[in-house]
């Protein structure tokens, strides 16, 4: 007898009623995406189930890539035998002797395979029952407190029995919720943004402006780095990487220091704008919070979101610093996010950024830059990778 495979298990998708049946299909499509480095192993759908086979593949570093996706709910190993009394009786036994220091332990059938001659109930009597007759020294029954509670769920073609869970990223799986333009750039709170819109479904496209030279290869790699880092929790990510330094050299010549961030970010909304438009995409997202630089503030957003009609999705909108280096340490970002690496907003910084700029300023001090043909451009010299979790390092640099 082996535990050689993985039940997964998913909880709000069930309350989707009509749309189920695609978000399963999503949800194994992520999984797969995941385990693809894993070469042997085999995931498939079963009614009401994803069922991981491991194929001799070890499975610790399974279980930490399945911690990560959305949309699963939990998951345990599990034995896979015949539907079976006898099988049932022997697997779930064999399964509490492999653990150590257990006490007591409870059964815990369920029968999704109606026509298996046994009820759940009888099979929580059985089970139970033949587990103390072999092992009735050691172990005791409790329903309420147990230490391992086997699980016994048996399906259409085979029973899987558990004995223990492992929580998974919950959520929804990603891709469910449609697509996401997302400005990201190098520091630590876009990627943290991204990983929230996907916890709900968002599936993330990023956009990246930079402006080489001013902004060196090092920069450009450390975001496709925190994408790469990102794909961990469910998905391949497409990163359009703008190219901005035209723009920006513009600006800083023809606008005064005061309204150049403001008019900066209106030309990143502009692009953003049209980006999404041309791949169909419904809204665009940042990584902004309320209050926390000059460019932040609620006349800025007011100012900045005017060239957009597109919803400008703030998931950090309020939360503290504090709480997002926490999150950004969690998903692994962090250490990447801090290298120090010059970001395009960061080159030719005014100090006496306004923090309350106007609507009626931006557009007088616009008049002196070329918005349309600018924006264009930029938009027509935008270069695109996709990033997968198999993606390597190696890879990763034969992209430039
Ligand atoms: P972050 O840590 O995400 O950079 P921040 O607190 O440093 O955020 P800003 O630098 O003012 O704030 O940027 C606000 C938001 O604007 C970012 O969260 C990001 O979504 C977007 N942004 C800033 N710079 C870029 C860039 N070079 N490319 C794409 N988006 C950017
Ligand atoms: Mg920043």
């Amino acid at each position: 007898m082996k535990l050689d495979h993985i039940v997964v298990r998913y909880g709000e998708l069930a309350l989707k009623g009509k749309n189920r049946s695609h978000f399963e299909k999503l949800l194994l499509a992520n999984i797969r995406q995941v385990l693809k480095p894993f070469k042997d192993v085999k995931a498939k759908r079963i009614q009401g189930r994803i069922i991981i086979q491991l194929n001799e593949e070890k499975y610790e570093p399974i279980k930490e890539a399945l911690t990560s996706v959305f949309g699963i709910y939990s998951f345990s190993l599990a034995l896979k035998v015949e539907n079976e009394l006898d099988a049932i009786q022997q697997g779930a036994l064999y399964l509490l002797q492999q653990q150590n220091d257990v006490k007591t332990f409870k059964v815990s059938a369920r029968r999704a395979n109606k026509t298996f001659h046994v009820n759940s109930q009888e099979l929580n009597h059985l089970v139970g029952g033949f587990i103390l007759k072999n092992m009735e020294e050691t172990l005791k029954v409790d329903v309420h407190n147990p230490d391992v509670d086997i699980t016994v769920d048996v399906r259409e073609l085979a029973t899987y029995i558990t004995g223990g869970a492992v929580q998974g990223a919950k959520g929804l799986p990603v891709g469910a919720s449609g697509r996401v333009l997302h400005l990201l750039s190098g520091g630590i709170d876009s990627p943290v943004a991204a990983h929230m819109l996907m916890g709900r479904g968002s599936e993330v496209e990023m956009l990246h402006f930079h402006s080489p030279p001013y902004t060196n290869e090092r920069a450009k790699q450390k975001v496709l780095d925190l994408t790469k880092q990102l794909t961990k929790y469910g998905s391949t990510i497409k990163v359009h990487l703008v190219p901005f330094t035209d723009i920006q050299t513009h600006i800083h010549k023809e606008v005064p220091s005061n309204y150049e961030m403001t008019i900066m970010r209106r030309m990143m909304m502009r692009i953003a704008d049209q980006v999404a438009e041309q791949r169909g995409i419904l809204a665009i997202s940042n990584g902004e919070s309320l209050g926390q630089v000059a460019s932040q503030t609620l006349e800025s957003m007011n100012t900045i979101n005017e060239v957009t009609t597109l919803p400008v999705l703030r998931p950090l909108l309020a939360v503290d610093k504090e709480a997002t280096i926490a999150h950004a340490k969690k998903i692994g970002t962090y250490s990447l996010s801090i290298l120090p690496y010059e970001d395009c907003c960061t080159i030719f910084l005014p100090t006496d950024s306004k923090t309350k700029p106007k609507r009626k300023g931006a557009a007088k001090f616009e008049q002196y830059v070329e918005v349309e043909m600018k924006c264009q451009e930029a938009v027509a010299s935008i270069e695109t990778i996709e990033i997968t979790a198999s993606t390597n390092e190696s890879e990763l640099e034969m992209l430039f």
